[in-house]
Formats: C-alpha cells, sequence, structure tokens
C-alpha cells in the first residue's frame, strides 16, 4: 500500500550509475544503483528483448558461490539465445557482479521492492528466479501478486512444492512415500506425535535453506528447545516435526523439466548417513551404490514429481533409502548447491539446459531444442567427491559434530577413476593431513565398534600405530587387533600426573596424526548437552591442536579404504582431474620425421632440450632427428654421443637418423635396426654430408636394411636420378621436402608407375613463398618457392605422404648475417600444427589429411609402434597470433611470426603421462625415450600400471560390503491404481454442500488447480466443453456469481444463455419448475439463483439436466462455500485444525451457512460465529449440524474478542435485502469493521506456550465473498492477509472444476 501510494505520487527512485572513474571522465562501467537521491536516470532503458536474472544475495553458510556459478551459467545461456540480460545482486564477490557478464547490472539487494522498481524500468520480457537460491524464491510470490512474468516453475507450484502440508498431500496423491510429520501448533502436539511415531524426530520450519534452525530431537527435552529456534526463524510459515529415520541412505537427485516433463537427472549419494545437512554430507556423483532397479525407482518418482508440480527448469529433491524403500523427504523447485559439481563431474551443462527450459514459453525454437527424455545422467567414467570445508579452528569451543543444520564454510570437489581416489583427493585438498603413524580412535557404542572392526584391522595391517581409549583398545585388543590403551585424562579415576603417557600432552606434541572419535549418536541430545563431554573435549582437542579429525563413522570407513587402495598420494591424471570449457579436440601422438636438433655441436642455436620442448608444445609427440650434428651421427660413437645428449635433456620421444656418407655404407647397415631410418644428402645444404657419386648412393641403397627408411635431400634433376637408382636398387625411397612444382609432378609420376617412394612436404613450402620474407632471412635449402610451386603441392595433396618441417634453427643474428655466412635453414617445429588446424578451418585440408600425414603415414613408411595413451589435446577454435620470439626454440625466431591461426594445442600425453598441461610443457628433461631402444626393454617397464589396475579392479570387486536393504532392489511394487474417479463421485446435481464427502472435496480441489494452473499459462481449455450450453437462471441479480459461472463455462469452451427476473415468462407467473424444466430442454447445466430457500432443490427435482445451486435466499451458496474452503486451503496449506471466525450477519448469510457446514468434513475445526446482535447470530440448524460432528463452536458480538487468536477471518456483509424493517438494519449497519489495527492485534498478541514459550502463528488471513459495503478497511486490500481478490479470482477455477466434473468431462 506504501508502494502504491508512493508510486501514486510518482516517489519512485532513480538509477544512477557508479562513477568509477571519480569524476574525470563520464562514466561507462555498468554498475548501477537504484536512489531517491536523483531528479533524472544515469541510463536510458532502451535494452530490447530483455531478461532479468536475481542473485544470491549475501555469501553465508548455505548460499555462496554455488548459486553464484548457476547465476552466471544461466546469464551466459541468456545470451547465447540472443536475450539482453539485467542481473541484479548485492555482493561484489560474485561473479554475476562483474561488470562485464551481463548488459545492465543492478548492484541492488534481492528484495520485493528493489526488484520490482527495476522491473518496471527496465520493462523486460520476465524475471529468472530459478539460479539464485533461496533468497530470489521467497520474493517468488509477492513478484507474481504484483504482475511480474516470472519465467520457470510458476509461484504456485513453488508454493505447493515449499508448503509442507501442499507438498504432503501431492506426494500422497502420487503414492509416493515420505516419513510421517505432523505440523507443530504446540508442545503437547509435537509431543503427542513424537511419542506416536518414536523418536528421533525432526523438527523444520519451511521455506529455508541451510537448514537453518532444523535440528534432531531425541527426547522430550530436546524437542521443546528446538521447537522455540524453530519457531523464530519460521516467522509466518508452518514448523513441521517428522520422523527422523536413523542409519538410513541419503541421496540426492538434479535435475530439468520443461513444463513437467523431466528432461535429464543425476543422482548422487551421501557417505554419512542421513541426518547431516546435504551442504556439510560428503556427496559422491553418480551413485556408486545403488542398482538399476533403485535407480529406475528414483527416476519415476522424479517424473512424477516433475509433472505433478508442473516443473519448468531446475529442481532438487533429496530422499531417503532404507529397508527396501524411498522416501521422499523435501524437494525444492530451484537450482540447489550442487547443480555446479554434478554439472561438472557429469560434463553436462545442467544450467544451460534449465535455461533453455526456463525461455521455451518465450520462444518455440528453444522449445524445439529441447528433447524430455527422463535420461539419467551416468557421467564420462570419472567419479566426483565433494568434501566439506569446516572452519571449526577458527570457531573457539564449537562442538565439531555435524547435524541436520549446515556448518561447512566452504567444500572442495575432486575427481577420480573412483570414489576412494576422489575421495582422498578431496581429503587433502580440504587441508586433511594424511597420517604418518600414530592414530587415536575412540568409537562410542559396541555396534559401531563392530562396523569398524574391518577397517580399524586394514589401519594396522597398513603399518599404522594405534592408540586407543581404554573401552576402545579393550574391544579391539579382544578380537587381535593391536590397539594400544592410553591413559585418558578425561576418563574417570584416571589422574593426569601419575600417567606414564598422558594423551593431553600426545596432543599438544601431536604425537597422535589422526583421531578418530565417533561419538554414539541419538542417545541422547548431542548437541544441547555434549559440551563437556569426553568426546567433546577430545574432538576440541584435536582442533585446537591442528590434529586431523574424522568423526563420521562412514567417512571414517572410506577413508580407510581410500588409504587401503590409493595409498597417501593420489597421482593426477589429466582424464578424471581436469574439465575445460574448451572444445578441446584430441589427436592422435604426431610424428614430425624431419627435425635438426643442433646436438651435438651447436647448442647455442638449438639442443634436445629446447627441441623437444618446442616440439612438445606444437603437439609433435616423436621427433626424428637428423644426423648432420658436429660431429655428425655416422657411425657407432657418434651414434652414442648424439643418443645420450637426447636421453639426459628430450622431453618427448624420438629416433635418430644415421648419415650416408661414402664409406659407411656397412656400418650404416649394421646401425639400421637403432636408427630413425637413413639420411643421404644429395644437394648443397648445410651439412659436410653430402655425397655426389652415384655409385656412393648405390651403396647404401642396396645395404641398408628394407624395413628402415633412405631418407633422402634430393632436389630437381637429383630427383630424377635418385628415383631411378632407387627403382633399380628395387628399394623404398622417401624424399624429404618436396618444394617445387616439378619434383611433386615427378613424384606423381613414380608414384603413378608403381615405384616405391613416398615424400614429405614441409609447412614453409605450403605456406610461404620467396616474396614473404626478406633476402637472407628466406634463406633455406630447398629455397622458398613461387605461388605456381606453392599451388602445385596443395593441389598434390594426395601424393604428399607426409608433413615435416625440417626444423632447421638458426639464431636470429646468424639469419641476420652478423656471423658471416648466412646459414639456410627455419625453426619450425612448434608452428606446424596450428598453420595445419588453421587450413582445416579454411577447409584446404580435413583434419583425417593432417593426421594421416603426420601419424599414420610416418608410423608407416618409418616402421613406428603406435603409442599407448599418447594423445595431443588441440582447442580448435582458439585463434591467436604466433609470437616474433618463436617459442620454445633457441633459435628466438620463426618465419611465420605474426600470423594469425586458428587451433591451439592444449594438453598433450605421451605414454599416459601429461607432458603439456594447458599449454605449457610440464615433462621433466629426460622423460622422452629412444623408440628404437626403449623398444627392447618395454615388456618390463610396461608392467608396472597393470599391476596397479589389476589391485583397483580386484578393490572394486569386493566392493563395499552393503547393508542388506542395498543389495536388495529398493523397488516397492507397483500399487493398484486406485479406479479414475469419474463423474459418479460427484453428485448428479450440486444443491447442498452437505451431499459431499471428503474425496470428492479432494478431487474438485484438485481439478481447480490443474484448471488454475492452465489458466495462468494461457493453455487453451476449450475443447473440455465445447458444445455444452449452460442455462444461468437468476431470480436476483447477482453479476459476481453469474459472471464467475459464465467465465468458467466460456473458458472451458461452453456457451452461456441468460435468464434474469426481468425475462417475460418468468414475469408472466411461470411456476420455478416449469422453467427449470424448459431450460433442460435447452441447456446441458442449469445454475439457479433464487430468493428462496430450497428452490434449487425443487428445480432439481423436475429439471433432467444437471441443477446447480447459486444460492437459494438465506439457504445455502453451495459453490460459494467451495471456493471459500478451496481458499483457506490455498492459503493456510491446510484447512485442518484452524480456527475460523464468521463475522456479520450469520443468520441471513447462507455463504456462511454452507462454509461451516462444509468445514465439517475436516479435522480439528474450531469455529468463532461473531454476530452483532443475538438476532443475527448463526441459525440453529446449522449449530446443531456442527455440533453433531463434534466441533468447538463459540459465539461473540464483540468483532476484536472474535478474532483474537483465530487463523483465518471470514467477514460477511450485513445484507440489507434480508431485513423487513429498514429500522433493523439500520441498527447493526457498520457494526464491524475490521480495520489494519484490530488485524494486527488479533496477530500481534503472541500466544505464549506455557512450556517452551513457542509462539504461536497468529496472522490471520483475511476472507469475504465480495460484495463488501464498509466491513474491510480498503487500507486493509494491500495487506498480504487480504485474501479476499484471491478468493474472487479461485471462485472461476473452482466453478469451472464444479462444471467439468458434473458434465462427466474433467479427466481425472
Ligand atoms: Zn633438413
Amino acid at each position: 500500500m506504501v508502494r502504491e501510494a508512493r508510486v501514486a505520487r510518482a516517489v519512485v527512485p532513480c538509477i544512477k550509475q557508479i562513477d568509477t572513474v571519480a569524476g574525470e571522465w563520464p562514466a561507462q562501467t555498468n554498475y548501477l544503483y537504484a536512489t531517491y537521491n536523483g531528479v533524472e536516470n544515469d541510463v536510458e532503458f532502451d535494452l530490447k528483448n530483455a531478461v532479468m536474472v536475481l542473485g544470491s544475495g549475501v555469501y553465508r553458510i548455505g548460499s555462496s558461490v554455488e548459486f553464484d556459478s548457476s547465476c552466471v551459467g544461466c546469464i551466459r545461456e541468456l545470451k547465447a539465445l540472443g536475450y539482453s540480460t539485467i542481473a541484479v545482486n548485492c555482493n561484489p564477490e560474485t561473479v554475476s557482479t562483474d561488470y562485464d557478464i551481463c548488459d545492465r547490472l543492478y548492484f541492488e539487494e534481492i528484495s520485493f521492492e528493489t526488484v520490482i522498481d527495476v522491473y518496471h524500468l527496465e520493462q523486460p520480457k520476465g524475471v529468472i528466479l530459478a539460479f539464485g537460491g533461496q533468497a530470489p524464491n521467497n520474493i517468488a510470490m509477492g513478484l507474481s501478486r504484483a504482475q511480474v512474468k516470472i519465467f520457470g516453475t510458476s509461484p504456485d507450484d513453488i508454493d505447493n512444492a515449499e508448503d509442507r502440508f501442499k507438498f504432503s498431500r501431492k506426494l500422497e496423491a502420487l503414492k509416493i512415500s515420505q516419513p510421517s510429520w505432523k505440523k507443530s501448533e504446540n508442545v503437547d502436539d509435537a509431543k503427542a506425535f513424537c511419542e506416536q511415531v518414536g523418536y528421533p524426530c525432526l523438527i523444520r520450519p519451511s521455506y529455508v535453506l541451510s537448514g537453518a534452525a532444523m535440528n534432531v530431537a531425541h527426547n522430550e527435552e530436546d524437542l521443546a528447545t528446538f521447537l522455540k529456534q524453530a519457531a523464530v526463524v519460521a516467522k509466518e510459515h508452518p514448523v513441521v516435526v517428522s520422523k527422523f529415520i536413523n542409519e538410513a541412505k541419503e541421496l540426492d537427485v538434479d535435475a530439468v523439466a520443461l513444463d513437467g516433463q523431466l528432461c535429464v537427472l543425476a543422482v548422487s549419494e551421501h557417505v554419512e548417513n542421513a541426518g547431516i545437512h546435504s551442504g556439510d554430507a560428503t556427496l559422491v556423483t553418480p551413485a556408486q551404490d545403488l542398482n538399476k532397479l533403485t535407480l529406475d525407482r528414483i527416476k519415476e518418482i522424479t517424473f512424477k514429481i516433475a509433472r505433478e508440480f508442473n516443473v519448468n527448469g531446475p529442481f532438487n529433491m533429496q530422499l531417503i533409502a532404507k529397508n527396501n524403500e524411498l522416501k521422499v523427504i523435501e524437494c525444492n523447485l530451484r537450482v540447489s548447491r550442487s547443480f555446479p559439481f554434478v554439472s561438472k563431474t557429469l560434463d553436462y551443462d545442467f544450467v544451460a539446459l534449465a535455461t533453455r527450459a526456463l525461455m521455451a514459453s518465450d520462444n518455440p525454437a528453444i522449445r524445439a531444442s529441447i528433447k524430455p527424455t527422463a535420461t539419467l545422467l551416468k557421467g564420462r567414467g570419472r567419479v566426483g567427491v565433494k568434501v566439506p570445508q569446516f572452519s571449526f579452528s577458527r570457531l573457539a569451543g564449537a562442538d565439531v559434530m555435524l547435524g541436520v543444520e549446515m556448518a561447512s564454510t566452504g567444500e572442495v570437489a575432486c575427481f577420480g577413476k573412483y570414489r576412494y581416489e576422489a575421495y582422498l583427493k578431496a581429503l587433502l585438498s580440504t587441508g586433511f593431513v594424511v597420517p604418518r603413524k600414530n592414530i587415536f580412535i575412540s568409537i562410542g557404542g559396541y555396534h559401531a565398534k563392530g562396523e569398524m572392526l574391518d577397517s580399524v584391522a586394514k589401519l594396522s595391517k597398513l603399518g599404522f600405530e594405534l592408540y586407543g581409549s581404554k573401552g576402545t583398545a579393550d574391544y579391539f585388543q579382544s578380537n587381535d587387533i593391536n590397539v594400544k590403551p592410553v591413559d585418558w585424562p578425561f576418563e574417570e579415576g584416571s589422574s593426569d600426573e601419575k600417567t606414564s603417557n598422558p594423551s593431553s600432552s600426545s596432543f599438544e606434541n601431536k604425537e597422535f596424526h589422526l583421531v578418530i572419535n565417533l561419538p554414539i549418536r541419538g542417545s541422547g541430545a548431542y548437541r544441547v548437552s555434549a559440551f563437556r563431554t569426553h568426546g567433546y573435549k577430545t574432538r576440541r582437542m584435536a582442533v585446537d591442536n591442528g590434529i586431523p579429525l574424522i568423526t563420521d563413522i562412514k567417512c571414517a570407513k572410506m577413508f580407510i579404504q581410500a588409504l587401503n587402495a590409493v595409498g597417501r598420494r593420489p597421482t593426477m591424471n589429466s582424464q578424471v582431474d581436469c574439465v575445460t570449457s574448451r572444445s578441446l579436440k584430441r589427436l592422435p601422438g604426431l610424428v614430425d620425421v624431419h627435425v635438426h636438433v643442433r646436438e651435438p655441436g651447436a647448442t647455442h642455436k638449438e639442443d634436445w632440450l629446447t627441441c623437444t620442448k618446442a616440439a612438445l608444445a606444437g603437439g609433435i609427440t616423436t621427433i626424428l632427428a637428423m644426423p648432420n650434428t658436429q660431429p655428425p651421427v655416422i657411425d657407432r660413437a657418434s651414434y652414442l654421443l648424439a643418443s645420450n645428449a637426447a636421453q639426459e635433456k628430450a622431453v618427448c620421444d624420438y629416433a635418430l637418423y644415421l648419415g650416408a656418407t661414402p664409406h659407411n655404407a656397412s656400418e650404416a647397415a649394421e646401425l639400421a635396426h637403432l636408427s630413425a631410418g637413413l639420411k643421404m644428402y644429395l644437394n648443397e645444404t648445410f651439412t659436410t654430408l653430402k655425397m655426389d657419386s652415384i655409385s656412393d648412393w648405390t651403396k647404401h641403397l642396396v645395404s641398408f636394411p628394407k624395413n628402415r627408411p633412405i631418407v633422402c635431400h634430393a632436389e630437381r634433376q637429383t630427383l630424377a636420378a635418385l628415383l631411378c637408382g632407387a627403382h633399380f636398387a628395387n628399394r623404398h625411397v622417401h624424399i624429404a621436402h618436396v618444394a617445387t612444382a616439378e619434383e611433386i609432378r615427378l613424384i606423381k609420376d613414380a608414384k603413378e608407375r608403381g615405384w616405391n617412394v613416398t615424400c614429405e612436404v614441409a609447412p614453409h613450402h605450403l605456406f610461404l613463398t620467396e616474396k614473404d620474407l626478406p633476402e637472407g632471412i628466406r634463406e633455406v635449402r630447398p629455397r622458398l618457392v613461387t605461388e605456381e610451386d606453392k599451388k602445385a603441392l596443395w593441389d598434390n595433396l594426395d601424393v604428399i605422404d607426409c608433413f615435416a618441417t625440417d626444423h632447421a634453427p638458426h639464431t636470429w643474428d646468424e639469419k641476420c648475417g652478423k656471423s658471416g655466412a648466412i646459414p639456410p635453414g627455419f625453426p619450425g617445429v612448434e608452428y606446424m600444427l596450428p598453420l595445419l588446424l588453421t587450413a582445416v578451418q579454411e577447409k584446404k585440408l580435413t583434419l583425417k589429411d593432417v593426421t594421416d600425414r603426420l601419424s599414420t603415414n610416418p608410423r608407416r613408411i618409418f616402421n613406428l609402434p603406435t603409442e599407448n595413451e599418447t594423445y595431443v589435446e588441440v582447442d580448435l577454435n582458439e585463434e591467436w597470433t604466433i609470437p616474433k620470439n618463436g617459442g620454445e626454440s633457441k633459435a628466438g625466431w620463426t618465419p611465420f611470426a605474426g600470423r594469425k591461426v586458428h587451433g591451439r594445442v592444449y594438453n598433450v600425453v605421451i605414454r599416459g603421462e601429461e607432458v603439456v598441461v594447458d599449454g605449457r610443457v610440464v615433462a621433466e628433461p629426460g622423460f622422452g625415450r629412444n623408440i628404437r631402444l626403449s623398444k627392447e626393454d618395454a615388456p618390463s617397464s610396461e608392467e608396472e600400471p597393470d599391476e596397479e589396475e589389476v589391485d583397483l579392479s580386484q578393490l572394486e570387486m569386493r566392493r563395499p560390503t552393503l547393508s542388506g536393504d542395498e543389495q536388495s532392489p529398493l523397488h516397492t511394487p507397483p500399487r493398484a491404481v486406485s479406479p479414475a474417479a469419474g463423474p459418479e463421485t460427484m453428485g448428479r446435481h450440486l444443491v447442498s454442500v452437505t451431499q459431499f464427502t471428503k474425496i470428492q472435496l479432494n478431487k474438485i480441489f484438485e481439478v481447480a488447480d490443474r484448471y488454475r494452473h492452465d489458466v495462468e499459462r494461457h493453455v487453451n481449455l476449450t475443447n473440455v466443453l465445447q458444445g455444452y450450453v449452460l442455462a444461468s437462471l437468476f431470480y436476483e441479480v447477482s453479476t459476481r456469481t453469474s459472471c464467475s459461472f459464465a467465465a468458467a463455462m466460456q473458458r472451458l469452451g461452453g456457451t452461456v444463455i441468460s435468464v434474469d427476473s426481468q425475462s417475460s415468462s418468468v414475469q408472466k407467473g411461470e411456476t420455478l419448475e416449469d422453467t427449470a424444466r424448459i431450460l433442460g430442454s435447452y441447456a446441458d447445466v442449469v445454475v439457479l439463483r433464487s430468493k428462496e430457500v430450497g428452490a434449487a432443490e425443487r428445480a432439481s427435482k423436475v429439471c433432467n439436466q444437471v441443477v446447480i445451486n447459486a444460492g437459494d435466499g438465506a439457504g445455502e451458496h453451495p459453490t460459494q462455500a467451495l471456493l471459500d474452503a478451496y481458499t483457506i486451503r490455498q492459503e493456510m496449506g491446510t484447512v485442518n485444525d484452524l480456527t475460523i471466525a464468521l463475522v456479520g450477519d450469520l443468520k441471513n448469510g447462507r455463504t456462511v451457512h454452507s462454509l461451516a457446514k462444509l468445514l465439517c468434513l475436516y479435522k480439528g475445526i474450531t469455529l468463532h460465529y461473531i454476530a452483532p446482535t443475538a438476532e443475527l447470530q448463526m441459525p440453529q440448524e446449522v449449530v446443531d449440524y456442527v455440533a453433531a460432528r463434534g466441533f468447538t463452536q463459540k459465539k461473540f458480538d464483540n468483532l476484536a474478542e472474535g478474532i483474537h487468536h483465530v487463523d483465518v477471518i471470514y467477514m460477511t456483509r450485513i445484507q440489507k435485502e434480508r431485513f423487513s424493517d429498514e429500522k433493523d438494519y439500520e441498527k447493526v449497519k457498520g457494526s464491524y469493521v475490521l480495520t489494519a489495527k484490530l488485524l494486527n492485534e488479533a496477530a500481534m498478541e503472541m500466544h505464549q506456550d506455557s512450556l517452551t514459550g513457542l509462539s504461536r502463528r497468529t496472522s490471520p488471513i483475511v476472507l469475504h465473498p465480495l460484495p463488501r459495503v464498509d466491513e474491510i478497511a480498503v487500507e486493509l486490500d494491500h495487506d498480504d492477509r487480504a485474501a479476499y481478490f484471491r478468493q474472487a479470482r479461485n471462485g472461476m477455477f473452482v466453478r469451472m472444476a464444479v462444471l467439468a466434473l458434473s458434465l462427466g468431462r474433467a479427466e481425472v
């Protein structure tokens, strides 16, 4: 109301920009805020196609970066879908408040007032609440009532899930099991309930995140304390007490649905037993312990819930599994904390999908892109474990125990091939230190000791020194496990000074490296009275002394399993540990068959380390090194010299060529098996190895073994001569760096003739011509070519077998001629792949063309072994510029500098080891292997990982012993479907409320709910009653009721004919019976309003169509009563156990007669009758009816007294037309006016429960059948408690349901 008055007077805030540049320039930054201190806006509200996203607000336990991550994901997806984005958030720590994330950033709190101001200024298409966590969810209803368009699940459905009553009712309808529960009115009630179901019980308020004020009560004392706490937090929402299930497994389901159809879901399981808040629990995804039947059952439940709550967007569900049964404990129709975790682990963007589901209603193309396939995601072979991080060490005195209320201040998630690996990694990441030697164990309870027996034995076997408190040590010793008892300073009867091994000092001296303290749960209120216990002191001492502490039995078991399986240090594995947002393409290991390393001899140009680093950075996993070093590799001694240098420094795999000389043919042949091949230099180049005589060539061609290739540097005419020579010698030759059109044609001809020849082309001949580089710099052998030559190479790609760089580094100074003659050659090994990938991008090559020539063909030609677990990951899309510094090579330059290329090498793995991570070479010098040498010792070296594998698989096979329940299917047999409640559940006519059963009532409400939902979503319902005619016969004017029926009929596609009291035949004195009979022959349903009590009943006796009583004098008004009850149920969650005040002329008010009777179908109702005079009190007939059903009724004449502590105030008009004498009317007119003050007095006087001081929720809602005269002050209209306009709207939905059900047309 304040708001409306304010807006009416144009008191609205201005939007200002935060001046981030101190006024020196006009501020451009996108930080906006609302202020009343301004006259004009800094920005124009001209965003088109905008969507507003509400952030998560301040960080606190339970609401932090996870929700922000989801918000940012949503904003990004919206942008990708072409929307403008407006973010509202008030937390400078978040990414969503980075100014460049969205188009408009409002640095404002998440409150109704702010959001609606921004909404009205920006006029976006709608608002998204689903990603900000609980803060936006809490204002959903308010925004919806203010006509704000909300994308996603409707606020009504959100309310249905948050409100315990509505939620529970839905679950019952779906036949989904849930723990028994009760709304707590007072301690006695709650106590009775807890005694009935048995302790422990869970106490929780609704509409809360992170389990604030949630607690498990183990006894009456706890119950009272916790109820008191919960009531403070809950405010106007109900507090619920439910049965807490011990020793059960808790499961988390994250899912996305589109308009009630389930799209995807993921299931995570808690390591700890149920009862630890999911924010504090150790979470494993995908679930490891569930069998297919259970997963199917979970899927089925999720499917049903998505449909029932019309979920549109993300939602989260928590279930518990015990004794072959799944029970749903909670459902949140928004993102959960675990959304980013499951998204990353399962490699599936839940947020993007959810965003698209939200926007599907806005754009049919988006809707078409989503397939609601109800897929259960299982990920890609890795397991994610999320471990909470606590700050107990900073909280002096806090007990290190977990409960249903969230306590963690952070969390770490890690991946692993299996859960133990992931768990250990995550645990270590929280700062947990794996114990070196001494472990102190203290386990409460015989049951827990037994459960830990195997694990403790394992610890002992792993070589740890175990110490225990006396009882614990005794137990394990009697089971033949050596646990040394420690004299326990807190144990009764022991004294600190005389102990030989005082444990408190052991703690202080950190003699213990781990403390496992498993207290007894459920034996009493550990939270309340646990302080000062031995356990508390133990835990606190561990924390205060910085000793790692485990307090949960399941975590302790998992940790010991992990230690046993993984060891102390889990290894990093890029396949499971790394996630990237890049679209990485995996290529096989790539080979460059032509590389000049320059070591030995010219290490100022390049050495084995820099050269192989450059190769790795360029995605090359194996290089074949040319022999023209100093000395050249031509015999055993020089081979060893080069090989030793390589062995010491290389970071990628390699092989060495032998150089051919006129004299070494026989020695070369002997060494061939150790070499990459033989290199023959037949033209002038940077070498001393040139051979001029054809007879010298021939010696090699003949003697070099045929399983090793001969690679020849042979240009122009020499090439022709060589080809002939090789052909005559009947052997294969490989031609290095083919450059000209002439040469490639020659090779093509030779190939066509079937001559055994292969060839390679260098990137500088494919991508450069002589014009591209200055004189001197461009020196290379073969020389750079002309445009025609280059074209000929590209045109004859099919003739080219390999791409090879001819990486021939010289320093920049040398190339510039500063050290004499300019040496020919370019460094290039680092940039070949990006250049080729750019050609792929430009469609000049396919990716297969590249991998054929860099992997498949070289391996075949050079007889190279295929490398296991060797691959190169490239981002094909990244565009970057080749730097001037030449990269890793010592040469310090490259002829390709400054070129824009597409495709970048990100990760390289050789033999399962990561050698390049994120573009950085991480391999240690010496990692590279000479593939010709290592082949011999390969078998022995390859066994280690196998051994490990075997161990792991065994481990997985002897799966942790599942308890009996978990192994057997959790599937519950399908229950018999109740017969569809058809029209027979409704009477034929609707004359009186007394004809209803509770089941019929629920059926009407259920159908009304559905229509309400459909109408709000503009679903076309006109097929329901198409062709049906409603005759509305009103002997008494009531525009409201007749309009409501007409609207209901027309919404369902039917038509309406109206007869009113002015119509002719009625005026002429036709009887009601005749009129009803005749109308019945025209119409399918007759709606009758009359001044006479019992008119509808009379009409129904003669009319052969359905008759609906729309009010018969001071008799009944059943459809009004229906919509009243429906509204109470909608507003309060339930009608049971409410106190309802009926106010006004109760004698003549037919609506209150019907309502009072209808309420008798519920339980625990108390009725207050408030009438100005005894005359106008509730008729005895009604009072008797209610009394006969055992309900409490109280009469009042004072309004303030009568509405004291009630839940619902039902105001009615004093109806002038019901008074025969106007004086009587004047006497009572205006006696009751409900004002805000009265309402507040009724509400604010807190009812104190004597035992707990628990405040009862006493904020009543106000109903009125309307029209009103002056009974309700207009000021109340804006109060949230004023439900009468919503009540009027509900009238149409209820009447739609009544019509459809009466005519047997409601699909049930
Ligand atoms: Zn070369």
